[in-house]
């Protein structure tokens, strides 16, 4: 390519991203969903928390399903003010007891209902929260509600597969992560700093 049609092609593109830029006003908190087959989901979720405690922002984090398994973000981000909510007993996939995984959600959902409630939060993270609407440990019409009465600036990120169509038409922002191959298939153990 031509130096000059070089120039012309980006100088094009650049018009349309500043166009963007210009036309993207609205300042509001987030509503992120993270979900799909692939790994990366939570990892992204606390990468915005981690993005957003380097900023000075205030930071909560609900951790459903995982609470029994030691967790490396939680050991950094816990020394730096960002809260902690982790299911201490009761859903972890090889458990039985419904209602005792029920209780084990609804404590954390208190918890997390105190967040959205909590201006003084920035971002607010529900790892792993999708498994608790579908399999109605938490009841979505409660999770819609603490949404939208959440404080204007707060931004939320939900992670989990499978989320609930009605949480990602809500959402401002939606991935879907595929898996195009993951190492466990292939016999590889869960890794610590890769996997938790
Ligand atoms: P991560 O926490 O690494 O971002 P994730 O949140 O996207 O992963 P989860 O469904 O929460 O994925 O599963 C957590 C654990 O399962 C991690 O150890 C992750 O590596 C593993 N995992 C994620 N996706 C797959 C997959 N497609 N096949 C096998 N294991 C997976
Ligand atoms: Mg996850």
């Amino acid at each position: 390519m031509s130096e000059e049609r070089y120039k012309a092609r980006q100088s094009k593109i650049k018009q349309k991203v500043d166009e963007k830029v210009a036309a993207a006003q609205t300042e509001k908190g987030l509503l992120l969903v993270i979900t799909g087959n692939g790994k990366g989901k939570s990892t992204s979720g606390f990468g915005m928390i981690a993005r957003a405690t380097g900023h000075g922002q205030k930071c909560g984090v609900a951790q459903f399903i995982k609470g029994t398994w030691e967790c490396g973000e939680r050991n950094l981000l816990a020394n730096n003010g960002v809260d902690f909510h982790v299911m201490a007993t009761g859903f972890t996939w090889d458990t039985q007891d419904k209602s005792a995984d029920t209780e084990a959600a609804q404590q954390v959902w208190q918890e997390c209902k105190k967040m959205l409630a909590d201006p003084n939060y920035d971002v607010v993270l529900l790892d792993e929260l999708t498994y608790m609407v579908s399999y109605d440990y938490v009841a979505l019409e409660e999770v819609v509600e603490a949404l939208n009465n959440r404080p204007v600036e707060q931004s939320v990120i939900i992670t989990g597969r499978g989320a609930h169509r009605t949480l990602t038409d809500m959402a401002d922002t939606v991935s879907e992560v595929r898996s195009v191959k993951h190492a466990f298939e292939s016999g590889v153990k869960a890794r610590k700093g890769i996997d938790w």
